[in-house]
């Protein structure tokens, strides 16, 4: 059914790069016969998924978005696509995204823009947006993204759905394309807060072949998500979170989940971060930074895409010149201005004093937490804009992140849910909520309490 339903709305929804008909019909006979062998099936077994296209699946192309993979097709599973197989799940396809992750609308994809279900004109959320509306084009119940710096909950806001980026750590890196190694994190999207739990208990929990790893038990998310009790939570609202470029819609139906968590019984306290307002430009300086290192590995030699390789060129040139056919505009400047802020006598200026407000974040999150059990905030501070609005202005297309950054530098657990649609423009508002690191079960219990 998710298949015939992909046919029938993905030409214009263009949520998918690559729908894997075979693979996911293979996965579900696959299924049925670890049931005729009297074996368990697996706790999501028969249930579809959209996975983002930056998760490596053996003989299936994966390509993030980017022209400079185009063709390769790996010879091994992530350990969330493997996690994902051995609990049963049917792979449908592998969704589009900003290349290398990069962006907040998915216009950044080598393939074409995605559409927001709610309105074909207007963004779905970026990196993630090919996961966020494939859930909410009904093509899949489950989904898969990465967010480095917010790109599973604002696409989840964007469209109306659930998305949980874990604490740092929870879900494993192996076999994630990196864009930002201290910062990326995979985690569930789903339509609901139950969904999302089921999903994150699956994939969650240490992978020796991740060094980041967290080798500790996870949280008990399930259970959390479906007891749902608030009263005598704390739960904070930082001043930082509002102010100038806030949209009046989005600021009502946060308000009004601030109201509703009063009323089922949980204690409001009004917090201040000072250091929130300067975690955009922190992150800019350290996301281009690991990425411009990061992306050293694709120099037409191991992976995807070569140029040039007709023997009058020597190797240099022909990294070049992949380079430069291979890396869309965005990449590009990333690449750039990381390897600026990386060179020497630039370094201790830039990456260094992005750093340290990174440590100063992490410092205003601990101090919140001492306080509070949850923060709580708009996730975005707009709702869905028209694709190519943003699309000339890196700055303006960055300040979709305001609220979901902090999070990534401080390495803590961030959910974002639906609170209703803006009364302006009837799209899609959403809610986040933060939990300190190894606490993310409290995201699903505020988060089934509002839902
Ligand atoms: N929009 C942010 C960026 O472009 C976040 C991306 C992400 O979380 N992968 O870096």
């Amino acid at each position: 059914a998710h298949l015939a339903r992909i046919e029938a709305v993905d030409e214009k929804v263009h949520a998918f790069l690559h729908v894997d008909r075979e693979g996911a019909l293979a996965q579900a006979r696959e299924v049925d016969a670890r049931r005729e062998r009297g074996e368990k099936p697996g706790p999501l077994a028969g249930v579809p998924l959209a996975l983002k296209d930056i998760f490596t699946t053996e003989g299936v192309p994966t390509t993030v978005g980017s022209k400079i993979l185009e063709g390769w097709i790996p010879p091994y599973d992530a350990t969330v696509t493997k996690r994902l197989k051995e609990a049963g799940v049917v792979i449908l396809g592998k969704t589009n995204m900003d290349e290398f992750a990069m962006g907040s609308s998915t216009e950044n994809s080598a393939f074409g823009p995605t559409g927001n279900p709610w309105d074909l004109t207007r963004i779905p959320g970026g990196s993630g947006g090919g996961s966020a509306a494939s859930l909410a084009a009904y093509e899949a119940p489950l989904a898969i993204g990465t967010d480095t710096g917010g790109s599973i909950r604002q696409p989840a806001a964007v469209t109306g759905t659930v998305g949980v980026k874990p604490t740092y750590g929870g879900v494993s890196r192996y076999g994630m394309v990196a864009f930002s190694s201290s910062l990326d994190q995979g985690g569930p999207c789903a339509r609901t807060v139950l969904d999302a739990a089921l999903l994150h208990s699956v994939i969650a929990g240490h992978d020796a072949l991740d060094s980041t790893s967290i080798a500790q038990p996870v949280p008990d998310v399930v259970a959390a998500a479906r007891d749902g009790q608030v009263r005598g939570l704390r739960v904070g609202v930082v001043q930082e979170f509002r102010g100038e470029g806030y949209q009046a819609g989005v600021m009502q139906r946060f308000d009004e989940s601030v109201e509703l968590l009063r009323e089922l019984g949980a204690e409001i306290v009004e917090l201040s971060c000072p250091s929130f307002t300067k975690a955009l430009a922190a992150y800019y300086l350290i996301a281009p930074s690991e990425c411009s290192s990061n992306l050293a590995r694709f120099d037409a030699m191991r992976y995807g895409l070569r140029v040039g390789d007709d023997g009058t060129h020597s190797a240099e040139e022909v990294t070049a010149l992949t380079r430069e056919a291979g890396f869309g505009d965005e990449v590009k400047r990333r690449v750039m201005l990381g390897t600026y802020a990386l060179s020497s006598g630039y370094y201790d200026a830039y990456y260094g004093s992005a750093q340290k407000v990174r440590t100063l974040i992490t410092r205003d999150f601990e101090k919140a937490f001492e306080q509070v059990d949850v923060v709580i905030s708009p996730t975005t501070p707009t709702t869905a804009f028209p694709i190519g609005e943003r699309a000339d202005d890196p700055m303006a297309m960055y300040l979709a992140d305001l609220c979901t950054i902090p999070s990534n530098l401080a390495g803590n657990a961030a959910m974002s849910l639906p609170c209703g649609l803006a009364p302006e423009d009837g799209l899609p508002v959403g809610l986040q909520i933060i939990a300190p690191a190894m606490a993310d079960d409290r995201l699903y219990r505020v988060g089934a309490a509002v839902e």
